[in-house]
């Protein structure tokens, strides 16, 4: 059977302070993680460099994830399960995501031992009400604000599927023709570097980049339509262009245009 080794201080599961994460509220609260080895030696050099003789190494059984999802379904709890988080700044590429509702009673004990026995970027839980699929990796997409300054990290295709920007990228041509004049759309930021190595190159009457705002203090009155209409006025019909975020905030949004010269016309 496959073993981990644990560190116990005073007969108990030790557990570290990993990061700091950031509420929706702007306030942090602190994760713990125990402190768990695949091997005796990575265990050992940790001990090694804490000198606290209080600290124990403990060999425990690795118990199969598997056989916890079948508990949990055996119960009548509803999972969807992704092999892999697209979401930046959230687990790893193959982190194995589980996601329910955790509310209920009877799977409280077992979201404890799941916590308990895995780091995080191995196997982590999330609530089925803020994740989906993409519609081509099956990597999980998160699809509900994290801050004030979230931006989905997807986009809708044709067929009402959600697309991760990871895949977005390899396709970017295809993707983009939903968003091509069209200033009732706008594209993520995520994807202008992507954008510009195609030939995409930010549509301003400044020596810089234009970024527009849109939102509700004073003076964030931007309107895309009358962009618009200053790129045909200028350009001419030469020219294509994308409507991009740059940015999100509680209030606002910030934007630009970008254009490229229309293939037939080179
Ligand atoms: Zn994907």
């Amino acid at each position: 059977m496959e073993t981990r080794f644990e560190i116990y201080k005073n007969g108990e599961l030790f557990k570290r302070p990993a990061y700091h994460q950031l509420q929706i509220d702007g306030t942090t609260k602190t994760k713990y993680f125990p402190w768990r080895f695949k091997t005796k030696e990575e265990a050992e050099k940790i001990l090694n460099s804490c000198a606290d003789p209080s600290l124990k190494i403990v060999e425990v059984p690795k118990v199969n994830i598997r056989d916890c999802i079948d508990w949990l379904e055996s119960h009548g709890v509803y999972l969807s399960i992704y092999n892999g988080v697209a979401e930046p700044g959230y687990y790893a590429d193959d982190t194995l995501l589980i996601c329910s509702n955790w509310n209920a009673e009877i799977t409280k004990k077992m979201v404890k031992f799941i916590e308990e026995n895995w780091d995080e970027n191995e196997v982590a839980l999330g609530w089925d009400d803020e994740w989906c699929y993409c519609g081509n990796c099956y990597k999980a997409i998160r699809t509900s604000p994290d801050s004030y300054s979230w931006e989905p990290y997807y986009i809708w295709i044709a067929d009402c599927e959600l697309l991760c920007l990871d895949c977005a990228r390899e396709d970017i041509e295809d993707i983009l023709e939903e968003y091509l004049n069209n200033s009732d759309k706008a594209f993520p930021s995520d994807l202008i570097p992507e954008i510009e190595k195609i030939g995409f190159t930010c549509f301003s009457e400044e020596d810089y980049c234009e970024i527009h705002e849109t939102g509700w203090h004073r003076g964030q009155d931007a309107d895309p339509k009358k962009i618009e209409k200053r790129i045909i006025e200028v350009l001419g019909n030469s020219y294509e262009y994308i409507f991009c975020i740059q940015g999100q905030s509680q209030f606002y949004i910030t934007w630009s245009a970008f254009v490229r010269r229309k293939k037939e016309d080179e």
